[in-house]
């Protein structure tokens, strides 16, 4: 069971300013790899910066190619010997999460979705032709969107929809499973593209009657891989999540709506953070249980890989948020004093204190 905390920082928008810019990539200390530090400066004191140590960092030029071949693509193998691989994006609204998982339509900028789906079929179609047609690959997959702690099917039509959602139920082997969602055999990347796309546009019509319904529901999708050669079935699953908004609500929402939204959103990311950090210090107990998203998908459960891509805006605009997101995912934060570029003053013969001599004074400290 392993677990991959990884951030991306998304360029700026054209109503962005570069003025505006907070969030920083750097080297671990005395690494000259790939950056895997972000800072950001103290809201309450802007001399003093924050920062969080991640698996990996990926910088606004960083392409969805880039990411695909050194985050997803490492997992699919492991999909393929029978593991189940979990692909998270997080963030609040406006931080590039749709854009990580599904992307634009041209082929650079197609998702870490449609990429997966890429290789699943061109590894099943090479592992049916080597094998001579005795071992087959069968891909179905469901999507659905959780909406205030009940599931919506996003393969149905949206009039279908019942005011309560789909049941959940416990299966045998303490899984538990959506009772009465479509599973679409998809046999090709082709197939996949026209069911995704239909299945995103009944995601938006939902999305009039009621304010940005998409920022405020998990959308997963669930890739079910059976694997059959003459000695055994082999069944697994890669899931991938573009997750609510993670925006603190009390601030910009009001209106009771809004305040039930936020509250089942603020649960169901809360017990997601405590899963994803409980399967990264290897504890025993995993509090899956907690939240009907962390228990369909039963994170950690199925020995499986997860990797959690952390999206974040560049810009002041989203200050505090960043910080709550950062906070999120790294609890093991270090503030240190900035290096100030100011002249330094001479006081007659005693030694000039600049802000470097400042920077070694790191210290332990929440915000
Ligand atoms: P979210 O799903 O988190 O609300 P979006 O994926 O919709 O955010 O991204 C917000 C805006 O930023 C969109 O206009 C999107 O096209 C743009 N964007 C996000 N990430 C990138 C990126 N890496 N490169 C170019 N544009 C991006
Ligand atoms: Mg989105």
């Amino acid at each position: 069971m392993s677990v991959r905390v990884v951030a991306r920082i998304r360029p700026l928008l054209k109503s962005e300013l570069e003025k505006d810019q907070i969030v920083t990539s750097h080297h671990h200390h005395g690494s000259d790899g790939a950056p895997t530090v972000i800072k950001i400066p103290n809201p309450k004191n802007l001399a003093e910066e924050f920062s969080f140590q991640f698996n990996s960092v990926y910088e606004q030029s960083a392409t969805q190619q880039e990411i695909y071949e050194a985050e997803v693509a490492p997992t699919v193998k492991h999909l393929f010997l029978g593991y189940d691989v979990t692909i998270f994006a997080y963030g609040s609204t406006g931080t590039g999460k749709t854009h990580t998982m599904r992307g634009g339509k041209s082929l650079a900028d197609r998702g870490m979705i449609p990429r997966l789906l890429s290789s699943i079929y061109r590894k099943s179609r090479a592992i049916e032709k080597s094998s001579e047609g005795d071992t087959t690959v069968a891909v179905s997959m469901s999507y659905y969107e959780i909406y205030n702690d009940r599931v919506f099917d996003l393969f149905e039509a949206p009039e279908k929809r019942t005011a309560t959602g789909l049941p959940i139920r416990e299966a045998e082997g303490g899984k538990t499973v959506v009772v009465g969602l479509t599973e679409v055999p998809c046999r090709s990347l082709k197939d996949f593209e026209a069911l995704y796309d239909k299945a995103n546009a009944n995601r938006s019509t939902g999305a009039t009657k009621l304010n940005s319904h998409s920022s405020r529901s998990h959308a997963i999708l669930c890739v079910k891989l059976t694997i059959t050669s003459p000695t055994e079935t082999r069944v697994s699953t890669a899931s991938a999540i573009d997750l609510a908004g993670s925006e603190d609500n009390r601030r910009t929402g009001n209106g009771k709506d809004r305040m039930v939204e936020s509250a089942s959103i603020n649960k169901s990311l809360f017990v997601l953070a405590q899963c994803v950090e409980a399967i990264s210090k290897k504890h025993q107990r995993i509090p899956y249980r907690e939240s009907k998203m962390t228990r369909i998908l039963s994170l950690g459960q199925n020995n499986g890989f997860t990797v959690m891509i952390l999206n974040l805006a560049p810009v002041k605009s989203y200050h505090l948020d960043t910080l709550s997101s950062l906070n999120f995912a790294n609890r093991t934060k270090r503030i240190e004093v900035r290096e100030v570029e100011n002249e330094p003053i001479f006081k007659g013969p005693s030694r000039p204190v600049t802000g470097a001599a400042l920077t070694g004074a790191t210290t332990q400290r929440q915000p």
